[in-house]
């Protein structure tokens, strides 16, 4: 697998030659009890009512990014590519096979939230990389790869191409108004109240204004905040309240559809100064983390375009290849 970078929109892909799919899904799960399959466990929280643990990250069994080694850019013409260097895990949710997030307990979730903090908080450290991505991809239409509820996580050493659109937007945003611009959505969303789905404690659920697919919806704190995994490690309430209120919103949602993508967007690596994103100074105060939920409402799907870093099985000239020697 390596990167590539798009010249004209400037987001990277991975790609890579027909990398073997997993083997369809076995009766056998991967992540429960005493599997025969080992898998490396990175970190486990503590269980919960007699259960073995609460959350846990693993190594993903098929990575797509490695953790050894140096991202080296590199030229290729006009082109820019990079190793696929990274980190790439599985973030289960519970220990229970059927533990899902909208039937488990309010403090299972928080259990789950924390680990999530707590593996981007970890990976920060290391600076390479310059975001953490946390998504859930569940269901069918979704692509979801494991029975086992669990999210992912990614540790990439560039920014994803949704993200940095925020970044700048929020950062704009800030320069001329000095003020966060998910700060003043919230603050009309509260005001208006003809999109806010529900509100816990300091955490308000709501449909976005302008939505990319139907029953999009946001979950964001009141409380201004760039970086989730400050809010997620801190020892008082934190996300106690953001876990009853994501258990609800995913309820609700499943009233609708199965499939749905969510992603966690939170501030990137400020221990990275890069040259694209020459604008840390205002970081703390123009971002604010947010959960974002994708529902996948039909399987055709026109215009659904969510991939925040695409992914290509394989290469153009592998591609090209093909397409030359097709019969025709
Ligand atoms: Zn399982
Ligand atoms: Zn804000
Ligand atoms: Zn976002």
């Amino acid at each position: 697998m390596e990167l590539r970078k798009d010249p004209i929109t400037r987001s990277w892909v991975i790609t890579g030659d027909d990398v073997p799919e997993p083997s369809p899904h076995s009766e056998h799960c991967l992540f429960c009890g005493d599997s025969a399959q080992p898998v490396q466990v990175i970190s486990t929280l503590p269980g919960l009512d007699g259960n073995p643990w609460s959350a846990r990250a693993v190594v993903h069994p098929h990575p797509l990014y490695h953790v050894e080694g140096e991202p080296t850019r590199r030229g290729d013409g006009i082109y820019d590519r990079m190793g696929s260097v990274g980190a790439h895990e599985v973030l289960l949710e519970n220990s229970r096979h059927d533990g899902d997030l909208w039937n488990a307990s309010d403090a299972e979730v928080e259990q789950f939230l924390r680990l999530a903090a707590l593996r981007i908080h970890d990976l920060k450290k290391d600076s390479r990389f310059k975001y953490i991505s946390v998504f859930k991809n569940y269901g069918k239409l979704a692509g979801q790869e494991f029975s086992h509820p669990n999210s992912q996580l990614t540790a990439t050493t560039f920014v994803p191409r949704r993200v940095l659109y925020e970044l700048r937007a929020s950062r704009d945003y800030f320069e001329s108004k000095e003020r966060c611009v998910f700060c003043d959505i919230l603050a009309q969303e509260e005001r208006q109240a003809k999109r806010v789905v529900e509100v816990r404690g300091d955490y308000v659920a709501f449909c976005p204004y302008a939505p990319r697919v139907p029953y999009e919806t946001w979950i964001l704190p009141r409380n201004h905040e760039a970086s989730f995994e400050r809010t997620g490690s801190s020892r008082t309430g934190g996300v106690t309240d953001l876990a009853a209120l994501l258990r609800c919103t995913l309820q609700r949602i499943r009233t609708v559809t199965e499939s749905f993508h969510l992603v966690l967007h939170t501030s990137p690596n400020s221990h990275h100064r890069s040259e694209t994103l020459g604008f840390w100074k205002t970081i703390e105060d123009d971002y604010h983390w947010h959960v974002e939920i994708l529902p996948i409402v039909e399987a055709k799907g026109k215009s659904y375009t969510f991939k925040e870093v695409y992914y290509s099985p394989v290469t153009s000239e592998t591609a090209v290849q093909r397409l030359r020697e097709a019969k025709i």
